[in-house]
């Protein structure tokens, strides 16, 4: 958390100038609370790194962050292009009256069914992730009459430094052609002399919550050798790179990224330095980020329930949400930080170990973490949830999930309700009596 905690007189932590208390009052918790500037900041820290270099390019927002109508809404105001990973997230963009030119579609394993509603809506891009999709798509288009625009996803061979869970670009990845195997090279020739198909660029997407561009420089420098022999092969250059997102994020003090504009600076320049050796017309630059944009504009509140402690000294608060609400801990042992919300920090913090709810000994939140005197009924903030928080939610021991709320400049708005114990049983059916079953 890089941004300064404020708090109202009566020591309430603000988020978005509204008062955090008053929003558990109003919502209840766990509450998801997103403070829509911080989110404009970022997009605006984007647009204005690229803007220093004379090139054209596009900021698509990784909407499988944070998925929801209000946000693609604010994603279109922010004039953000939009990627979306399912028929789920498209639905939801589409439902949002999100432009559909602007929707870039990807995934290793888009089915059938998702492919023909992304090609009927008329999607700016499909990002061809393997050969099974490359071919599906191009019967789907000649059924449908159209031609469809793609990008090959590459998956150059860089080790990105991060979690093994959100490493995507390595030789053995699920995910994309290879380029050293000749995979690529194959791709990029059967999309471009596909009637139905209309390569407009090459994408690589090499990890998730990188501090540097290192590996993103390693990743064009690789690109570009091939970029530039299958340029004299086959007399085709590619109109745009898209270097995909991973733009790390300040979860705990600890986490030192580079900003964006160091971060943009260092790949721009990478690509404008490949052309000139090459002697190559520069493309258009695409990134795509996701947590960048929206995970430190989340903050999660809980009330504190529970709580005791170990003969090993060690002290757990139990809070009402957990790996339902956040499973990031859980599923990479991420870490993040918290305060109390309801009373100003004081100076005797003791370091408390927070739990969830859930029926697993690995729902835990927050190993260590020094709070100041807690008890039960606090209110408890956790920060730098926006992204992969509410998109991961779950109804694990048929908790409900939390509500979300967007603030600004004093304003609060509900943007998705808190499900009910009707939502968990909706799709449920009723067991047949055993003669009514043949
Ligand atoms: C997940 C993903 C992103 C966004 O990653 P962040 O770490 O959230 O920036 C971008 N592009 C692709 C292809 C992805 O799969």
């Amino acid at each position: 958390m890089n941004r300064e905690r404020i708090y109202s007189q009566e020591g309430h932590l603000m988020l978005g100038n509204v008062d955090s208390v008053q929003l558990a009052k109003t919502y209840g918790t766990p509450l998801y609370v997103f403070d829509t500037e911080i989110i404009r900041e970022k997009a605006a820290a984007f647009k204005e790194a690229f803007s220093r270099y004379p090139v054209n390019y596009q900021i698509a927002y990784a909407s499988k962050a944070f998925s929801t109508v209000a946000m693609v809404q604010l994603v279109d105001e922010l004039g953000l292009a939009l990627d979306v990973v399912s028929g789920g997230e498209l639905y939801t963009a589409l439902s949002a009256d999100y432009p559909a030119e602007r929707i870039h579609f990807h995934g290793n394993n888009k089915s059938e069914e998702e492919l023909r509603y992304a090609v009927k809506a008329g999607i700016g891009a499909v990002i061809v992730d393997n050969f099974y999709e490359l071919d599906m798509l191009s019967n789907i288009a000649r059924e449908e009459n159209k031609i469809v625009k793609v990008m090959l996803r590459i998956t150059p061979g860089v080790e990105a430094d991060t979690h093994a869970y959100i490493s995507t670009g390595q030789e053995d990845s699920k995910f994309g052609f290879y380029l050293t195997k000749g995979d690529a090279e194959e791709a990029f020739r059967r999309t471009i002399r596909d009637p139905q198909l209309l390569l407009i660029g090459l994408h690589f997407h090499i990890g998730s919550q990188l501090f540097t561009a290192k590996t993103h420089e390693q990743a064009i420098q690789a690109l570009y050798e091939y970029v530039d022999q299958w340029y004299k092969t086959y007399q085709f250059l590619p109109g745009i790179i898209n270097v995909g997102g991973g733009f790390g994020i300040r979860y705990t003090e600890s986490d030192l990224p580079e900003t964006p504009q160091t971060f943009i600076g260092a790949i721009v320049e990478c690509i404008l330095r490949e052309c000139e050796q090459r002697n190559l017309k520069v493309p258009e630059i695409w990134i795509e980020p996701g947590r960048a944009l929206v995970g430190e504009a989340g903050t999660t509140l809980y009330t504190v329930g529970s709580m005791k402690s170990t003969r090993e000294g060690r002290t757990y608060i139990a809070v009402d949400g957990g790996m339902t609400d956040n499973l990031r801990p859980a599923l990479y042992q991420s870490k993040y930080e918290a305060a109390i919300a309801n009373r100003f920090p004081s100076e005797s913090e003791k370091a408390v170990t927070v739990a969830g709810k859930c029926c697993e000994s690995g729902d835990i939140l927050i190993d260590s973490i020094e709070l100041s005197a807690v008890k039960p009924g606090d209110l408890l903030a956790v920060f730098c949830t926006g992204a992969y928080g509410y998109a991961m939610a779950n109804n694990y021991n048929r908790l409900p999930r939390p509500a979300v709320v967007f603030v600004e400049a004093g304003e609060a708005q509900l943007v998705v309700k808190r499900e009910s114990y009707e939502d968990l049983i909706r799709h449920d059916l009723p067991l047949k009596k055993r003669s009514q079953i043949r």
